[in-house]
């Protein structure tokens, strides 16, 4: 089996015990950046299908190389205006969102011709100015606003916990994110995807409810070069 394969079969059973015997299932999100259109190859052949890059000009290319494969392709990174049209014609789901302005760009951008763009807002949970995301107290006002754009589909919220590795921290910031769902649930949006969790910390993530785990590292080993937050 190849290391990637091997790699991508351990984060599994990892996540099969964080969940315990939660009645929940949690989807995995293989982040790509920085690897070859072969790698993403090996992890959709080897069932998993759900692809996360943060770059646009970085993504185009190995989206446009695995045409036809079977891949849901995730947008994760920041996102910027001028970057609307390309991400909403050729991504299918975008957990990036943090201002109205993004959301009508995308809205407007989204061609007929496919389905409505699923939508995680961004939320701020670590309080750190690097990071992007709305505040936790304006999360429910721009989900509603996203709610009411007709090309997009609100399905979540997605935040990141501060790399540190006190992990009872981390699992305050994922609680405070959980905390926002179940409150946009209470008012009525229909939200049932909690994006949270990478290589580091899915496992405190899933044990605060996160469905959904963006993995890079872990499966794909290190990156290398510079990253942008
Ligand atoms: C890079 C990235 C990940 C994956 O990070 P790893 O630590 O490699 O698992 C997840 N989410 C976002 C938003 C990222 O930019």
């Amino acid at each position: 089996m190849p290391p990637i394969v091997s790699n991508l079969r351990a984060v599994e059973r990892r996540i099969s015990v964080a969940l315990q015997c939660a009645a929940r299932e949690v989807t995995l999100v293989a982040v790509s950046k920085q690897r070859s259109p072969e790698d993403i190859r090996a992890v959709v052949a080897a069932g998993c299908r759900n692809i996360g890059e943060s770059y646009v000009q970085e993504a185009l290319p190995k989206i446009a190389a695995l045409a036809g494969a079977g891949a849901t392709w995730h947008y994760i990174g920041h996102l910027q205006t001028n970057k609307a049209r390309d991400v909403a014609a050729n991504f299918d789901w975008v957990h990036g969102v943090d201002r109205a302005r993004v959301a009508v760009a995308l809205d407007r951008a989204r061609p007929e011709n496919l389905p409505a763009l699923e939508v995680c807002v961004q939320v701020n949970i670590s309080g750190e100015a690097t990071k992007g995301g709305v505040a936790p107290d304006e999360a429910l006002q721009l989900c509603r606003e996203v709610s009411a754009l007709p090309r997009l589909r609100l399905r979540g919220l997605m935040g990141m916990a501060e790399p540190t590795t006190d992990a009872a921290l981390q699992r305050v910031q994922f609680a405070r994110l959980r905390a926002v769902f179940d409150e946009a649930r209470a008012a009525g949006l229909a939200l049932d995807t909690l994006s949270m969790g990478m290589s580091d910390d899915f496992e405190g993530a899933i044990e605060e409810g996160s469905t959904m785990v963006r993995i890079g590292t872990a499966i794909f080993g290190e990156r290398h070069g510079k990253e942008a937050a």
